[in-house]
């Protein structure tokens, strides 16, 4: 019993020091990252702690146009507010900004460009990332992943 759990121990342990070698950046921010809602589906999951980007116009929050707050879905964060949504015709819930202090940003090199990808500040998971050729003053484009978001209508 003690030799398998030693045995399990140094592989666990072999495995993380690998993989932080290998993805040193990559370990810190999903080691960052806490999951807060245990009802989240495979597919938020993808999104939130992978980087993944759900298809777009899939998401039911593209026709939501009602007055209220949009929540980050694994913490509750509040996130954005209804006044600063609207139709970017990319086909994911746009937003020109964000409440102060709810989101931290990285620079995110995949796909040979450089995007800024931002998460929530609460609990560190992706929402998007932001462009700057958004309409309004603040000329912001926050591509948001609807799955990440609830909305709450006042
Ligand atoms: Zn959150």
């Amino acid at each position: 019993m003690i030799m398998k759990f030693n045995k399990r121990t140094f592989t666990r342990m072999l495995g993380f020091s690998i993989l932080s070698a290998i993805f040193p950046i990559n370990y810190l921010l999903a080691s960052a990252k806490k999951v807060v809602n245990s009802n989240l589906s495979d597919q938020q999951k993808n999104i939130m702690f992978n980087e993944g980007t759900e298809r777009p116009y899939s998401s039911d929050l593209l026709n939501e146009k009602r007055k209220g707050f949009y929540h980050c879905a694994n913490c509750g964060n509040k996130l954005f507010a209804s006044n600063s949504k609207f139709d970017s015709g990319t086909g994911w819930p746009s937003f020109s900004k964000a409440l102060p202090g709810a989101f931290n940003t990285t620079i995110d090199y995949s796909f040979g460009r450089e995007r800024v990808e931002y998460h929530c500040a609460k609990c560190g998971v992706h929402h998007g990332h932001v462009f700057n050729d958004g309409p309004r003053e603040s000329g912001k484009r926050f591509c948001n992943n609807g799955l990440c978001l609830i909305f709450k209508p006042d």
